[in-house]
């Protein structure tokens, strides 16, 4: 008997009993505000393009003209050949963006975070960690072999006291999301702030929501709290707001210097590819032009959305960013709930453990600023049938 093949299948019947199978489902059209899938057209309410720039013309555009001058892959490693003119531009500009003296590409905002905590702690060495924190940041955790200390969500007297209890490390990192990828809450990054200047530690911020999204132009969580400077790294991504793919930090010449001599998702991957640099190069440009508008649309609808949906009796949060969450609590009843909003023309599948906690399965509702006030009208009046129809409501 072949005893791998065995207990893969234990794995995925488990995974099956506990209602947490997981499958793709194959979207026919860009990411726009309504899309379609299996040939039927839907409401579009759980994409992380929240600013619907993945299919504005002039990202698009400027994509497809590095395309025809430099092709799409970059064929090496930015320390070998992969290093294209382009990279340096975005960089440039991220940098900026973001109040640092320099920024650094990743190939996507996964191996960003999993690139800079790895290289930023090391045996000796503590990291601080956020109990709620993207799953890139705990794989760069336990990659980086440091000790972990995880603090309750946003606990900022219970870090105070880990930091105080904890002696003996070399270096200290504290790293949060800046916005919580599935309550859409913003950190407390002002007290984060004050404890890292008490106890020495860096404080690396994830802001892969944040950016573009909140803060002043669309700087990011640090803006709102105008800590800007004192942020060591922020990591980013290009795949959210930006409406491209890739991922970046962004801190001072020295540690961006580190990054690219240790950093091996940065060292042993291909260069990003050139029209994703380019898309988000364009995609920067636009929220520097035009945030104000874009932050109004967003906010006009999750706000509407969110109360509307209270107002129903639904259990939803947030509304600080797009993210919108619907709690549910268990698995079973968030699958039934998704499939009931789908037959009716809303597509936001069930968000199950262990991407959220156990027992707080939700519909994670994302808002665009290309969402009219019609789409809004129409998710709250499916919600209300849907929710009926799979008992989350009465
Ligand atoms: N950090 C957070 C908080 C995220 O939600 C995500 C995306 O899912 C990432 C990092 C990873 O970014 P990317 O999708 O660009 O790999």
């Amino acid at each position: 008997m072949n005893l791998k093949q065995t207990g893969d299948t234990g794995v995925l019947s488990s995974i099956r009993e506990k209602a947490l199978y997981r499958s793709m489902r194959n979207v026919e059209t860009g990411a726009g505000p309504w899309i379609c899938i299996e040939g039927r057209r839907v409401l579009h309410l759980c994409s992380n393009n929240y600013l619907g720039l993945s299919v504005h013309p002039r990202v698009a555009g400027l994509a497809e003209r590095y395309i025809e001058n430099f092709g799409v892959g970059t064929g090496a490693s930015r320390l070998i050949s992969g290093n294209f003119t382009v990279h340096g531009l975005l960089e440039e500009r991220l940098a900026a963006w973001k109040g640092k003296s320099k920024a650094l590409l990743f190939p996507s905002g996964y191996m960003a975070n999993v690139g800079v905590i790895s290289a930023l702690a090391g045996e000796g060495d503590a990291i601080f960690s956020d109990r709620l924190n993207h799953a890139s940041i705990v794989d760069g955790c336990r990659l980086s072999r440091a000790k972990v200390f995880v603090y309750p969500h946003a606990d900022t007297e219970c870090l105070d006291e880990m930091l105080s209890r904890a002696s003996g490390f070399r270096r200290r990192l504290i790293v949060t999301d800046g916005v919580f990828s599935m309550d859409g809450e913003i950190a407390p990054l002002g007290r984060l702030v004050e404890l890292k200047g008490k106890h020495s530690a860096r404080l690396i911020v994830d802001d892969a929501h944040g950016t573009g999204v909140v803060g002043e132009r669309g700087a990011g969580s640090p803006s709102v709290f105008g800590v800007e400077d004192e942020v060591d790294v922020v990591v980013g991504t290009l795949s959210k707001a930006l409406g491209s793919q890739g991922g970046f930090a962004a801190a001072d010449g020295e540690t961006v210097e580190l990054l690219v001599n240790t950093s091996r998702p940065f060292i042993y991957s291909t260069g990003l590819a050139v029209p994703c640099a380019a898309a988000a190069l364009a995609a920067v440009e636009i929220i520097r032009e035009e945030f104000g508008t874009l932050e109004r649309a967003w906010r006009r609808s999750a706000s509407r959305l969110r109360l509307g949906l209270r107002a129903m009796g639904f259990n939803a949060g947030g509304a600080e960013t797009p993210i919108v969450p619907v709690i549910v609590g268990d698995s079973r009843a968030a699958l039934t709930f998704s499939a009931e909003l789908f037959r009716r023309g809303v597509y936001a599948p069930a968000i199950r453990p262990p991407s959220v906690p156990d027992g707080t399965a939700r519909i994670r509702v994302t808002v665009m600023a290309s969402h009219t006030g019609d789409d809004v009208g129409f998710a709250l009046d499916v919600f209300g049938e849907a929710g009926k129809a799979a008992g989350v409501i009465r």
